[in-house]
């Protein structure tokens, strides 16, 4: 059994129900269960938007699961969901409705075509690192040996302004 965490994001359409309705088609993923109870996992954020400006803000949360997938094969079923909800890959980074994308499979350090674990962006990124904090402060990156919470705190530290106040979903 692993534990994975994963971040959502999107920012078309509403949001907040391609989340609700994701956290659950991941929630009843063959032998996935989501670590705590279903209702709970990151707060969701809402986010300015990277990449190509004049699209609207981003919202982002993080989920966990424990579910005995290898990884790759948890990578098809989140592309799946992604589709589900209309996920068109056209421009990187552009908007889109619903991005699924394994920030982390434990202390695991994958590194193939399909998929880097953990995420490459992370520690760059608090729309992952704040919500990971909210579930898994302590978890600590294999490579950078360095936990969420510091990873998060380096960020800030370096300037970077605090994400506004979660809110639950
Ligand atoms: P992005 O998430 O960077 O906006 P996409 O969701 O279109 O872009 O993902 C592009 C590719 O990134 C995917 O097809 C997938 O194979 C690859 N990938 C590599 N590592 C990961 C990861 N940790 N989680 C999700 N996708 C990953
Ligand atoms: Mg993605």
């Amino acid at each position: 059994m692993s534990v994975f965490f994963i971040a959502l994001g999107g920012n078309l359409g509403d949001v907040v129900a391609s989340f609700r309705s994701a956290r659950r088609r991941i929630a009843q993923l063959p032998r996935a269960e989501i670590l705590q109870s279903p209702l709970q996992s990151s707060l969701l954020y809402r986010t300015p938007p990277l990449g190509p400006p004049d699209q609207p803000d981003y919202y982002n949360a993080v989920i966990s699961i424990a579910c005995e997938f290898e990884p790759l094969k948890l990578l098809d079923a989140l592309q799946s969901i992604e589709a589900a909800h209309g996920r068109v890959r056209a421009e990187h980074w552009g908007a889109r409705t619903l991005d699924l994308d394994i920030i982390a499979m434990d202390a695991a350090m994958v590194d193939t075509d399909r998929l880097s674990l953990p995420h490459p962006q992370m520690q760059f990124r608090q729309f992952v690192l704040r919500p990971l904090c909210d579930i898994a402060p302590n978890w600590q990156h294999p490579r950078l040996q360095k936990t969420a919470a510091e990873l998060l705190n380096a960020l800030q530290q370096a300037g970077e302004p605090t994400l506004p106040k979660g809110i639950a979903w």
